[in-house]
């Protein structure tokens, strides 16, 4: 071979298969290592602005680099860019889990690195997704006639929520015509809470509602949408010439996960013919407790239900899980088949391609399987009940200190509340109750989030990671006590 083509050579081809099963071997022990002690790490990341950036290479190497220098790298600059959300002390937002059955799961899938897309492109990925999300149904308590269907995230299954809710209005036909422009249609109008997560209003903005017709209905005072405010605005959007269409309740809101009164809702979206979407993001796993069964009342009345498998239910993120009442009218939204992509069996098997705006799909019920078989339902519902009872624990003793108050309800595992030192002069609340979280997250130990209720910053501690156990729970509040004990010491006994 000449010299110049040995060159050549040497750039062609993937990494030999020695030097895989070697790294593979490598990470893979590295990853058993990680999860067995992610508290190595200050669960949230101490990077400043820029620091990862400044420590990567402008333009990219021309050569070929040792794996070696690669996984140097991951040491030294990735992980200290990190926040772990594999810490048992990552309570902010929501707790999601890597579990050891879904990193393999991910880990085979990008292997196999089959599209889904058609049940031809590989038969085994959309039949598995047929049969896991059937499973997932059933350990939900959903009625047979939902159909799922695998999304990266729930932003986007409402999204396609939306899109099917608006195919649905008779006469209106926005696939074909569009929305703008048009002197023969009257604006569309969508209701959710005050407390629905922004997914909600970013889909209508991208489906072509307009922000402006996403209308936002007040709550009670346990954050509940408030059906008779979202019956009058329906009624008044009616009066006023508005096509109302859609309404997303939600189970287990963002800030402070309540619980919209669904059966109510049902009703009124019967009455005057909406689509009605729940977002059970988060909550909806609860529904694998027999006894949390409720929180999805009324949900066999709603049109489209999503859930997250990758929040609450062990899955590495992306899975989300939307199920759809009307399939057909989703397929009439989405489907468009060009000759490139008609195969012989389009009769008799289901291709995913049909359900959604994309066409190529990672087969990510994989890793779905792995964890429902390696947990079993019930081993997923008592670790979803553990959590619940932790954060009970935390909420008994927020409601038995005399310097905390909850916020809001706690149906599920995430707690709300703040500090309100009792005999001690704090006039500004929300000033000190910002230095407290601050101070708390300072600690590496715990990560906590905040969101505002009734104009009050409210602190957030959300349990939801595998790994987390009654005595990081105890821990955390051991760490915000003592925080708030330094921040606003009690006065001196003899002062009062
Ligand atoms: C987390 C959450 C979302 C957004 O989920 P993504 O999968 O990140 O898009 C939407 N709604 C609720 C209620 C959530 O808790």
């Amino acid at each position: 071979m000449s010299t110049k083509r040995q060159d050549v050579q040497r750039l062609l081809g993937d990494l030999d298969p020695e030097t895989f099963r070697e790294w593979g071997h490598e990470i893979v022990d590295w990853i058993a290592e990680y999860l067995k002690s992610p508290e190595k790490y200050p669960v949230l990341s101490k990077a400043e602005p820029g620091w990862v950036r400044g420590r990567l290479p402008a333009s990219p190497p021309e050569q070929p680099e040792s794996f070696e220098a690669v996984w140097r790298d991951v040491q030294t600059i990735i992980l200290p860019g990190l926040t772990h959300w594999n810490h048992p002390g990552f309570m902010a937002y929501f707790g999601i889990t890597g579990s050891a059955p879904g990193i393999l799961g991910e880990l085979l899938c990008s292997a196999f690195n089959v599209n889904a897309m058609l049940w031809k492109t590989s038969p085994a990925a959309t039949e598995l997704e047929e049969v896991v999300l059937d499973w997932l149904r059933q350990m939900l308590g959903l009625a047979k006639d939902f159909q799922g269907i695998i999304y990266d995230t729930a932003s986007t299954s409402t999204l396609h929520a939306i899109v099917a809710a608006r195919e649905a209005i008779p006469g209106l036909d926005v696939r074909e015509q569009g929305l703008a422009g048009r002197s023969d249609t009257q604006m569309l109008r969508l209701y959710t809470s005050e407390q629905a997560h922004s997914s909600v209003e970013k889909g209508a903005i991208t489906a072509g509602i307009g922000h402006q017709n996403v209308r936002k209905i007040a709550v009670d005072s346990d954050f509940r949408m408030d059906t008779a405010v979202l019956e009058r605005a329906i009624v008044e959007d009616l009066a006023a010439g508005f096509r109302p269409f859609c309404v997303v309740a939600t189970v287990g809101t963002t800030s402070t996960t309540s619980i919209d009164p669904v059966p109510a809702i049902a009703r009124i979206c019967n009455q005057y013919g909406l689509w009605l979407h729940v977002d059970a993001s988060y909550g909806g796993a609860a529904s694998l407790l027999p006894e949390m069964r409720w929180v999805l009342d009324g949900c066999d009345l709603a049109d489209s239900i999503v859930v997250n498998p990758h929040k609450w239910l062990f899955t590495p993120v992306d899975l989300s899980a939307f199920y759809c009442r009307r399939p057909a009218t989703l397929k009439q939204a989405f489907s468009l088949v060009p000759e490139y992509l008609k195969t012989g069996q389009d009769d008799v098997v289901k291709n995913y391609m049909d359900y959604g705006f994309q066409l190529g799909r990672r087969f990510r019920a994989l890793k779905l399987w792995f964890v429902i078989r390696t947990f079993g339902s019930e081993g997923m519902a008592a670790r979803v009940r553990e959590h619940i009872r932790l954060a009970r624990i935390v909420a008994d003793s927020i409601d038995q200190h005399q310097d905390f108050e909850r916020m809001a309800p706690t149906p599920f595992s995430t707690v709300c509340f703040r500090a309100v030192p009792s005999g001690r002069q704090t006039p500004d609340l929300d000033g000190l109750n910002q230095r407290l979280l601050e101070e708390v997250n300072r600690s590496g130990e715990i990560f906590l989030s905040h969101t505002r209720l009734r104009g009050q910053l409210t602190l957030r501690m959300a349990i939801g990671n595998i790994r987390t156990d009654e005595a990081h729970v105890r821990r955390a509040w051991q760490l915000v006590e003592g925080s708030l004990a330094k921040l606003a010491p009690p006065r001196d006994p003899k002062d009062l």
